[in-house]
């Protein structure tokens, strides 16, 4: 296994630039999941990391040596990179039983009889299929129909595994399920994995990192919770978990971390971008962005800030709440609620917490 790295990696179809200027790192044994909307490049990237592209810019290196350097003009060829990679259509041979299908490359590859079997076994027992060496795939559900697939990868030992949507196809139980079945295979085997989903709950779930891409770009590469608790711009505050931005010019910057920001009729505490502390200029500029996610706003009947409540579900255990606020009444609030609400009624809320950044554009 190993590490990977992306340095300023640049690839264009036509004058199409489907990765532009992209730098990752991404250590050995971590599991990072490539985040975006469907057509901003993450299988691209995977495709220039598997060698199954070649970037016009850039270097990329796996365990510290360089594969593709267009400069020097290295190309490492895939078969030399030794990725493991699993698609969201994984083809299996359906006239081939599932160890013939897993140990299908060991054979390419010219290995013997026992040697072969041995790793099929050890593929297969890596993703729990021991029992199920000798059916056709045809007999197999969806999820274990993957997990032959994910074998077949493994069998060969790779570097890094790479997972391109690998769970794109199953159904939302299913899902569960081979989320677990990913997330305990890394645990076992420490394996460096490169996930990419469009799904930021899955993301979410599953990565010690996550990259956030958009049109061709890497906006921010964080942990979950530091993605989701400070997000770097108005892209990934939307793309990464429920809440609202509210575009904001009244910011009174109070420290290096905290400030003060007018909302209604109140002045309410927040967490504040480094960034933005340092470009201060972009507060001015129309640029500034307060992230609130539900759980940092509450209905509390002394609460300064009142909204009007737009719609009100029960969760078990909390109410969910939508609340229109501001002098225009053009924002619209999810918030947390201990007790049911009219639709129509004029509550109170109180902000707890809050993160503002500077970058509502670009
Ligand atoms: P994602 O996997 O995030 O959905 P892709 O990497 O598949 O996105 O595609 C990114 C962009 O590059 C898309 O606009 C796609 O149409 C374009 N693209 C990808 N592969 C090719 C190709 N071989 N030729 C031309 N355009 C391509
Ligand atoms: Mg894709």
């Amino acid at each position: 296994m190993a590490d990977i790295n992306l340095s300023r990696i640049t690839k264009s179809f036509g004058d199409y630039r489907a990765v532009n200027q992209v730098s990752l790192d991404i250590a050995d044994g971590e599991f990072v999941a490539l985040l975006g909307p469907s057509g901003c490049g993450k299988t691209t990237l995977l495709r220039l990391l598997a060698g199954f592209e070649e970037p016009d810019g850039g270097v990329i290196s796996l365990g510290g040596q360089v594969v593709a350097d267009p400069q020097s003009n290295i190309m490492v060829t895939p078969e030399m990179r030794n990725l493991g990679i699993v698609f969201q259509s994984y083809a299996l041979w359906p006239h081939m039983s599932v160890a013939r299908n897993v140990g299908y490359p060991l054979e390419v590859r010219g290995l013997g009889r026992a040697e072969r079997d041995h790793k099929i076994k050890a593929a297969l027992d890596t993703v729990a299929l021991g029992p199920y060496a000798d059916r056709s795939p045809t007999e197999l559900s969806g999820g274990q129909r993957q997990r032959v697939a994910l074998a077949r990868c493994l069998v060969m030992e790779p570097r890094a595994v790479l997972l391109d949507e690998p769970l794109a196809n199953l159904d939302v139980h299913l899902r569960e399920t081979m989320q677990q079945a990913f997330l305990d295979f890394h645990r076992r085997t420490g394996a460096t994995m490169i996930y990419v989903t469009h799904d930021q709950a899955e993301a979410m779930a599953m990565a010690d990192r996550i990259a956030v891409m958009d049109k061709g770009h890497i906006r921010q590469m964080a942990a979950p919770e530091t993605l989701y608790r400070e997000p770097a711009d108005l892209m990934v505050a939307g793309f990464v978990g429920a809440g609202a931005v509210l575009p904001i010019s009244n910011v009174s910057i109070t420290d290096d971390r905290t400030c003060s920001v007018r909302l209604g009729d109140t002045d309410v505490a927040a967490r504040i971008c480094p960034n933005f502390v340092r470009n201060r200029a972009a507060a001015h500029a129309g640029q500034a962005g307060l992230c609130l996610r539900p759980e940092d706003v509450w209905v509390d009947d002394a609460g300064a800030l009142r909204g009007s409540v737009e719609d009100c579900v029960y969760l078990g255990g909390r109410f969910r709440l939508s609340v229109r606020i501001g002098q225009d009444r053009d924002h619209v609030l999810p918030v947390y609620a201990n007790r049911r609400a009219r639709i129509g009624e004029n509550v109170g809320l109180k902000v707890s917490d809050g993160w503002v950044f500077d970058r509502m554009q670009g």
